[in-house]
């Protein structure tokens, strides 16, 4: 390719609208444009390096037996009434009526539109396992879309959906699609973490998130300071912690008193008022679950993990209760609510358990309760792990502590079960001709987020630094003046040769200041530069340097080609070891 024939609107300045470093560097570096909120156009150079990243996911994906197929982005609304998500997806999901006023959706993701095809087309367990992908447009109606292709409303995403005859088959597939999210983020040249993530009703250890690792990042990756234990912040769990005072016996319990605490009702306010610290009060949240309303109960200093109760209390749904209804089970405004003399399911985390003398509202206006005790004052009908994770808890695994760290997750492995196939009665005939449900999962990957991760983990002051995988050319050939008739001459023979390889290269035939070429060479990254500079045309000889690297090679004229292609060599190598 020619760069004078290209269209690669590098920009000097930095574009406002952007914030993270990916987002400012695709835009300057010509790689996108902003049509509307999270909806973009993309120019040659980011469609190429788009292109890279659906290679590799493509090859992968059909290296471990997945079937590539193309669903529509246009969905009808009858099979999102059939899942019960035409209401549960919320703003996300587009809605809009054809010319007969019949609703449709553009697909966010393609669980509905996969298992009606599947539950049509497969009878026989003869025809399972099957996983079928897509690479495709995908439209979220995200609420803050922000940081380019990061976080889009269109994007991209491959999505995959597996089918087994049972959950041992499931989870065989699962595995399959762990190792391959791994071949594919490995070739994307990107650092990454594989991280537990929360499973719902499933249970178990079937939903990992593929987490990039970047300051940037919008996730925490919480991870053990001495195991391999990693986990998103909704999921994390808390070890047990040392023994408190309590339980090796040498507490005291005091009498239990009530205070009058007017208008006092912040954690904040109480501490402030009663002179105690947080971690000697306990808080009390009232949720309405599926049929009554729940307690639960957290220390002053602690916060709640509403999906880690939600899946102990066993609801389907779970939701903060009404002020209506706290007054009507308390018998108190919110703020004054207590365990003691509650008649209602008691949740309470684990480290309440280890609690004495503590402060808790009274379920009287303006009151609270102090020294109050366990056994003594009120009883739980078990303990534990409710509250989100911090810096410093005990590991659940072992004998470390967790740590924090940032992340951008760009792919997502799922084992399903049967939610969808319950719902759309997808299912197959076994050995005996019994009908059975299948098992599914689903497997998701931002093609853009990728793109987009890598430029943040592989960048300088200058500008992106593609790895090889993903680069949109391998190497750029850049003569300083293509006046000078002889450096003109030798960077096309170059060229062509390079070509003729099936090197993807482009060459910087602009008549530019070799300084506007330079930094534009170091804005888009190309991994291998071939300069064609003075030193060519007083000494003879040509400059390679990688991208990432500050050493030059000097090499003669005649020996620019097998020196380029011995650099990209050993890349090839390892790609032809395991051909797709
Ligand atoms: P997030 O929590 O970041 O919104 P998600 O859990 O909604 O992600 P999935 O539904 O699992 O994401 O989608 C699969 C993959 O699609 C994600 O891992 C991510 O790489 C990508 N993705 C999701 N939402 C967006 C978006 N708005 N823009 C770009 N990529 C996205
Ligand atoms: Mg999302």
């Amino acid at each position: 390719m020619r760069y004078s024939k290209m269209l690669i609107p590098t920009l000097r300045e930095v574009p406002a609208e952007a914030e993270v470093v990916s987002h400012k560097l695709m835009l300057r570096a010509g790689m996108i444009r902003k049509l509307a909120a999270g909806v973009y156009n993309y120019l040659p150079l980011g469609l190429r390096v788009i292109r890279k990243v659906e290679q590799i996911i493509r090859e992968e994906m059909n290296r471990a037996g997945a079937l590539e197929v193309l669903l529509p982005w246009v969905q009808p609304a009858e099979l999102w009434e059939e899942s019960g998500r035409w209401e549960d997806y919320g703003k996300e999901l587009l809605r809009f009526q054809d010319r007969h006023e019949r609703w449709f959706c553009l697909g966010p993701t393609h669980e509905e539109v996969i298992t009606d095809l599947v539950r049509k087309e497969v009878r026989s367990y003869r025809q399972l396992p099957l996983n079928l992908y897509q690479i495709q447009t995908k439209f979220r109606d995200e609420i803050r879309p922000r940081f380019g292709l990061m976080r889009g409303r269109e994007f991209g995403m491959k999505d995959a959906y597996s089918f087994d005859t049972n959950d041992q088959g499931a989870e065989e597939s699962y595995q399959v699609m762990f190792d391959t999210y791994c071949r594919i983020f490995e070739r994307c040249g990107l650092k990454f973490r594989a991280v537990e993530a929360e499973t719902g009703p499933i249970g178990g250890s079937f939903s990992h998130e593929f987490m990039v690792l970047a300051e940037t990042g919008e996730d925490i990756i919480v991870s053990c300071d001495s195991c391999e234990y990693a986990a998103n912040l909704e999921k994390a769990e808390i070890g047990k912690d040392r023994p408190s005072k309590k339980e090796r016996g040498e507490a005291k319990l005091k009498p239990l008193e009530i205070v009058s605490t007017p208008g006092i009702k912040t954690v904040e306010e109480v501490c402030v008022f009663l002179k105690v610290k947080p971690q000697n009060l306990v808080k009390t949240l009232i949720y309405q679950g599926d049929q009554e309303p729940i307690a639960a109960l957290v220390r002053g200093d602690h916060e709640i993990n509403e999906t880690k109760l939600q899946r102990v209390a066993g609801c389907q749904r779970l939701e903060l209760a009404p002020e209506e209804l706290i007054e009507q089970v308390s018998g108190a405004p919110l703020g004054f609510t207590g365990p003691v003399g509650l008649k209602l399911r008691l949740m309470a985390d684990q480290a309440i358990g280890d609690m004495v003398n503590f402060v808790t509202g009274a379920n009287k206006a303006d009151a609270h309760l102090l020294n109050v005790n366990l056994e003594r004052d009120f009883r739980v009908e078990e303990f534990s792990d409710l509250r989100v994770a911090r810096e410093g808890n005990p590991c659940p695994r072992g004998e470390g502590r967790l740590v924090f760290g940032r992340g951008i997750e760009v792919g997502h492995v799922f084992k399903l079960g049967t939610k969808y196939s319950k719902a759309f009665k997808a299912t197959y005939l076994d050995e005996q001709g019994k009908e059975r449900l299948m098992v599914m999962g689903c497997y998701g990957i931002g093609v853009g987020r990728t793109a987009a991760a890598a430029i943040e983990q592989h960048h300088d002051e200058k500008g992106i630094i593609f790895p090889l995988g993903i680069a949109p050319f391998q190497v750029l050939i850049l003569p300083v003046n293509i006046k000078e008739k002889r450096l003109n001459e030798v960077a096309e023979n170059i060229y062509q040769g390079l070509q003729e390889k099936g090197i993807e290269v482009i060459l910087d035939d602009r008549d530019e200041r070799p300084g506007v070429k330079f930094k534009d060479a170091d804005l888009i990254g190309i991994p291998l530069r071939v300069t064609l500079g003075n030193r060519f045309i007083k000494e003879g000889v040509v400059e390679l340097k990688w991208r990432w690297s500050e050493e030059i090679d000097l090499v003669g004229e005649k020996e620019v080609m097998d020196e380029v292609l011995k650099k990209l060599n050993p890349i090839k190598e390892d790609r032809d070891e395991n051909p797709p």
